[in-house]
């Protein structure tokens, strides 16, 4: 595997913490211990995440062709657009954003506080749409590129969660690289990563970068689409070309990809009784904050399957954090009882 070969511009602050969830772990028996890696605070531009790893593979390709403008796509409250628009003011880029009413919420509060409202602070520009949820690519999105092009601009496209980018996978295979590291120092392996996924080259980047050391199957999806047939297939076609384009000295399996199904309802961007309670649980035992769209849903997913004893004992589970608490106060109306 050569990862090395793609220039890589640095918009994080390194490798990012490893933290230990010891109350969240005594909470829950204390027969799996809950580690969290720390990509919700990866970064100093807006609050970071994971699509702040994955831009560090796509800026160098944007400089290198000498565009001017960040045009990206994603749902009101997307984090990927909060994430890209400080990446453009961070290198003094224009950026456009599309964004798109991917959420059935509804609340007079919702496209105006948050992510939206981090966007607008740092200079974005928003070009507001009706389009529904879709994790493709969409036609609302090559208008705004031509707009860039008529007044002159070179726009630089960066499609929704940066996945259908040709290097989107390659943050996360050095995510793996990362841990291995980590790992070495720490002393122990992890025997699980448990992560969140939704256009999927997140986990996609996770089970390349894992396949090196024949971990694939040890990447825990779990879906927060509430779509998971087109998730697990977009996860899988990520990481077969993300594995191509790294030089993966083996092909990647169908069950290399491991996709629960249980926790996304009832559907993108809403949060289940499930979510909720995850989120207060982490909250209220550990201080970590985790959203209703995404991470909520993610450690829903942990918390319930450490309750049923889907880990075997002793095991150590890595819940990869890949952000998105900036999307909370949108959903200020769910909280208002705590
Ligand atoms: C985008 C995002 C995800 C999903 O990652 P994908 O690569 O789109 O599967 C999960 N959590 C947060 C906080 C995100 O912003």
């Amino acid at each position: 595997m050569n990862l090395a070969q793609f220039p890589r511009y640095p918009l994080t602050f390194g490798p990012s913490p490893i933290t230990h969830l010891n109350r969240l772990t005594d909470h829950l028996g204390g027969n799996v211990e809950i580690y969290a890696k720390r990509e919700d605070c990866n970064s100093g531009l807006a609050f970071g995440g994971n699509k702040t790893r994955k831009l560090e593979y796509l800026i160098p390709q944007a400089i290198e062709e000498g565009c001017d403008t960040l045009v990206s796509i994603g749902g009101i409250q997307s984090n990927q657009t909060r994430q890209v628009a400080a990446v453009a003011a961070h290198l003094g880029m224009r950026c456009v954003l599309v964004q798109e009413n991917w959420v059935s919420y509804d609340d007079s509060i919702y496209d105006r506080v948050g992510n939206i409202e981090l966007s607008r602070i740092m200079g974005a520009e928003l070009r507001l749409d009706d389009a529904g949820f879709d994790i493709g690519i969409r036609p609302s999105w090559q208008n705004a590129l031509e707009e860039v092009e008529r007044q002159g601009g070179k726009p630089f496209p960066i499609p929704a969660g940066c996945s259908e980018h040709p290097r989107g996978g390659l943050g996360f295979v050095g995510f793996a690289e990362e841990v291995r590291q980590q790992e070495r120092e720490l002393g122990f392996e992890f025997d699980y990563v448990v992560v969140c996924s939704v256009t999927g080259s997140t986990q996609a980047g996770m089970v390349v970068g894992f396949a090196a050391d024949g971990r694939a199957d040890r990447v825990i999806g779990i879906d927060a689409s509430a779509k998971p047939d087109q998730t697990r297939e977009q996860i899988t076609r990520i990481a077969r070309d993300t594995a191509s384009l790294v030089e993966l000295d083996r092909s990647i399996a169908d069950d290399d990809v491991v996709l629960d199904t249980r926790y996304g309802g009832p559907e993108y961007g809403v949060p289940n009784e499930g979510t909720l309670e995850a989120i207060r649980l982490c909250g209220r035992l550990e201080g970590v904050l985790t959203d209703p769209v995404y991470e909520g849903k993610s450690m829903h997913g942990l918390i319930d399957k450490i309750r049923h004893g889907e880990f075997p004992d002793g095991a150590r589970v890595l819940y990869a954090h890949l952000g998105g608490a900036p999307a909370l106060s949108a959903y200020a109306a769910l909280f208002k009882n705590g």
